[in-house]
């Protein structure tokens, strides 16, 4: 087998982290310089990144078998037999579990302000999450196999690797627009903000917020902006988020796997509901949704009052 090395600078400010070599990376030893790679240059130069300064390497410094790494990862049964440690909840054989070493001296070495992790297996290693769509252009600490923080100033980029881009090709205004959130904060590190999200609180925690809410709507002069949205599973409502801030929010479960009744119990779930009514009616509510009517009609139907629609994103 051959090894790919990394190609850039180091220290650099930008590092780009990729999933495995293909063919094209094998023959010429460099990194993203297939088919993939030419339309990465070509989204970096999009987004005002200069290809030649990134430090760009990989997860894994080896040609997968049928350029598919999926092969290289073991499931649960087989890996217990095998002995094969887990890590952040998948289990890599020993030529991805040695790459990620190396790309953990490989930060060290470069020192990064950003790392842009390219498609599910660079989120996977470098935050230890999974689910790319999910966590696309969001700016992550580094958790190194969600091991924790190890160095504060580094900012983790996800975006959708290059080769999904050119199969599913809408997705290319997106990624674009990650990298340049990406080249801006290697410029300007933002903090990360001080986020204060209640998710699956307790009935007590759920009960406070909406009180709370309901207080400040009862003493304010000027209305409160709160954006809405609700999930739905099988035509029910599943869950419904309030946020009254960009770093203060609420996430209330309605349903839940495995209790066929809901979350709460009747009193709760009638409770909470009412709250909601008040606070989604209340005539100092600025209610923002998204995409409203697919909410509204729920609401309306299963708990039977229509909140206030004053904008819709
Ligand atoms: N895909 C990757 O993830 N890395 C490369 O180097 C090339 C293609």
């Amino acid at each position: 087998m051959i090894k790919v090395p990394h190609y850039g600078p180091y220290p650099s400010p930008i590092m780009i982290v990729g999933e495995a070599p293909g063919s094209d990376e094998t023959l010429q030893l460099k990194p993203f310089v297939g088919k993939s790679g030419q339309e990465l240059t070509r989204m970096l130069h999009e987004s005002g990144i200069n290809r030649e300064e990134c430090f760009i390497t990989n997860v894994c410094k080896y040609q997968p078998p049928k350029n598919d790494i999926a092969q290289w990862f073991s499931n649960k049964t087989q890996a217990k037999k095998d002995g094969t440690p887990c890590l952040a909840k998948r289990y890599p054989n020993n030529i991805i579990a040695i790459g990620l070493e190396h790309l953990r001296k490989e930060i060290e070495i470069v020192s990064p302000r950003v790392i842009i992790a390219l498609g599910e297996t660079a989120l996977w290693a470098l935050t230890g999450e999974s689910g790319i769509t999910k966590w696309r252009g969001s700016m992550m600490d580094l958790n190194f196999l969600g091991e924790g923080n190890i160095n504060p100033l580094i900012r983790v980029i996800p975006t959708y690797h290059p080769a999904f881009v050119l199969r599913v090709w809408e997705t290319r205004a997106i990624a674009v627009h990650d990298l340049t959130r990406a080249k801006g904060e290697s410029i300007n590190l933002t903090p990360i903000p001080d986020y204060d999200f209640l998710v699956r609180p307790s009935y007590s925690a759920t009960i406070d917020w909406l009180g709370d809410l309901i207080n400040l709507l009862a003493n304010t002069q000027t209305p409160i902006r709160i954006a809405v949205d609700i999930e739905t599973r099988n035509r029910h409502i599943a869950d419904i988020g309030l946020a009254t801030s960009p770093t203060e929010a609420i996430s209330i479960p309605i349903m839940v796997r495995g209790n066929i009744s809901g979350y709460w119990d009747f009193e709760e779930e009638f409770m909470i509901i009412r709250l909601l009514e008040i606070i989604l009616t209340h005539s100092k509510s600025f209610i923002v949704w998204q995409n409203g009517p697919y909410d509204l009609q729920y609401i309306a139907r299963y708990w039977g009052f229509l909140p206030r629609n004053d904008f819709d994103t």
